[in-house]
């Protein structure tokens, strides 16, 4: 299916690793023009020197995707003013005429909520609700006069099924959620083609679960693997979502043909999730 998305240009954060890196790929593959965002500038190049390679090496192969295409960086911390305005002033680049923008940046740690201080709730908040909503601001009025935008925030499967140990998790995302379900429904933003959507992964196999499963190992006295069998366990599809996965549907969301798809919360846990809404 092409998914019209040739030539527009999509801001994705958190991109060098995981499913941001999944999303980024997807859109590039749909030639789409991708500025890719992440701290560690080394990772983040490296990978978008392999995209432009795999890029190239369909345009030779005759692939149907055959137009020109642009990966550009910006090493910047996307939860800071400074971050932001990097990924908005960057050369060759849109400024802030993104058709899409996927937001996405690490998520908070696990712990107990009685030692949270309120340093460690404004962090979350700031990460995971506040950015992607200055993200949207700067966006979507440009979208909407232009007739034609896609957020899409990575939030968690957590939003629909809260995790004790994630509270600062659930509450920053909540939050971001509630506002996201209010925006998408301004017709001057819905009936003007722009759409804003949250896609909540269950379990995928990135760094970020890697290190979650080491850390539960270590406090249960058991292997990484027995950890994440049993993990694997719990999950309907008996497997992890891979990142790879994760950019489709991300790029579907994007597509022309999701126009009609907006103000939702779009789970994907391979059946973790029991419950019918
Ligand atoms: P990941 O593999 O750790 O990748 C995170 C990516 O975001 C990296 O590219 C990282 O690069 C970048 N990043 C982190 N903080 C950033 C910041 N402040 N500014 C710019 N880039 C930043 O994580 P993931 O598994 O893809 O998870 C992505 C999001 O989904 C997270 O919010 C996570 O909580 C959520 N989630 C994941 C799962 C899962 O199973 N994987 C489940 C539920 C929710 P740098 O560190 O170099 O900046």
């Amino acid at each position: 299916m092409d998914l019209g998305l040739q030539g527009k240009w999509a801001l994705v954060c958190g991109a060098s690793k995981g499913l941001g890196l999944g999303c980024a790929q997807a859109l590039a593959a749909e030639g789409v023009n991708v500025v890719m965002v992440a701290r560690g500038g080394d990772v983040l190049v490296t990978v978008a020197n392999q995209m432009r390679a795999n890029l190239s090496n369909a345009k030779s192969a005759g692939g149907t995707n055959s137009f020109e295409k642009v990966v550009l960086t910006v090493a910047a911390d996307i939860t800071t003013p400074e971050g932001r305005a990097a990924a908005f002033r960057l050369a060759g680049g849109p400024g802030t005429a993104f058709d899409i923008v996927v937001t996405n940046a690490g998520g908070p740690p696990p712990g107990d909520f009685r030692d949270w201080a309120r340093d460690a709730w404004l962090k979350a908040i700031d990460a995971n609700m506040l950015t992607p909503i200055e993200l949207i601001k700067a966006t979507v009025d440009g979208m909407a006069a232009r007739g034609f935008g896609r957020i899409v925030n990575i939030t968690s499967s957590a939003v629909k099924a809260p995790i004790d140990i994630l509270g600062l998790s659930n509450g920053a995302r909540s939050g971001l959620t509630g506002f996201v379900a209010g925006v998408a429904r301004n017709p001057a933003l819905a009936a003007r083609g722009v759409t804003l959507n949250n896609l909540l992964p269950g379990k995928f196999d990135t760094d970020r679960i890697k290190t979650t499963i080491a850390g539960a190992a270590q406090k249960q006295g058991k292997t990484v693997d027995e950890v994440r069998a049993a993990q694997i366990a719990q999950i309907p599809a008996q497997r992890f979502g891979t990142p790879h996965e994760f950019g489709q549907i991300c790029a579907f969301l994007c597509s022309v043909q999701a126009g009609y798809i907006t103000g939702q919360n779009i789970l994907a846990d391979g059946g973790a999730y029991p419950g019918s809404y």
